[in-house]
């Protein structure tokens, strides 16, 4: 299984939607967003292969790092760090998605 399958593999066992053709303008990447109990990430269909899975690692992140955190439940990526609430979970949820995908890598 590739990295990009394992990662939607583990989203749905945790019961996050996962958007992955939306039509957004290339500079916004994706984003998670929580409905009260409801999650979801929605990434733009334009992400190359290689990209994809580390924007999709990163979103996890914040599902999993910032979800009972965030106030605001909406982080959109348009570049790194150029769209920010808050730059510490910018760097917390990219340092969980390098983590995730070399672990996904290696399984
Ligand atoms: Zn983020």
């Amino acid at each position: 299984m590739d990295v990009y399958s394992a990662l939607l593999e583990l989203a749905k066992r945790r019961e996050i939607m996962v958007i992955d053709d939306a039509s957004f303008p290339r500079s916004i990447r994706g984003f998670y967003s929580r409905m009260g109990d409801k999650h979801m990430i929605v990434l733009n269909k334009s992400l190359s292969s290689k990209i994809g899975p580390l924007i999709l690692a990163h979103e996890l992140g914040h599902y999993q790092l910032h979800r009972h955190k965030i106030a605001m439940d909406l982080y959109a990526h348009k570049d790194k760090y150029d769209f920010i609430e808050d730059e510490k979970y910018e760097r917390q949820a990219d340092a969980f998605a390098k983590r995730l995908v070399s672990f996904v890598s290696i399984a």
